[in-house]
């Protein structure tokens, strides 16, 4: 009964529907998990993609997913997923070294530790020696 809007009403109209459609969301079952995830870029993992990855349930099992490329990252059972979820996005596995040449910053997404590069902004090979502190 409260729900009836005049059509007077048009701008109160559509915020209603914004609302309706942000709580419909809120409330659908496969969208609610993604909605509590950190969100993993697959890069991080050392992929060369831009896509980021999102949990696709399947009854028990859960498939961890990249939404650009398609790949799966890990099955797993679905009551698993959300722990998985959270260590990968805790994997920090960011590697960073300065080039020897240049002086440029280079990072490598899934690398804990890099040994030898070639720097992305003069293209010289760059040995690392001692890690910096
Ligand atoms: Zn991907
Ligand atoms: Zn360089």
């Amino acid at each position: 009964m409260a729900r009836e809007v005049p059509a007077s009403a048009g701008r109160a109209g559509s915020y209603l529907g914004v609302l309706e459609e942000i709580m419909d969301r809120g409330a659908h079952p496969t969208g609610d998990i993604n909605d509590r995830l950190p969100i993993i870029p697959h890069e991080t993992l050392g992929a060369d993609c831009c896509g980021c990855l999102y949990v696709r349930r399947d009854g028990d099992q859960a498939d961890i997913v990249c939404n650009e490329c398609a790949a799966v990252i890990r099955t797993l059972p679905a009551a698993d997923v959300e722990a998985a979820m959270l260590a990968l996005a805790e994997t920090d596995t960011i590697c960073g070294a300065r080039c020897t040449h240049c002086g440029a910053l280079n990072t490598f997404p899934g690398f804990s530790s890099i040994e030898a590069f070639t720097c992305s902004e003069c293209g010289e090979g760059v040995v690392v020696g001692t890690p910096l502190q």
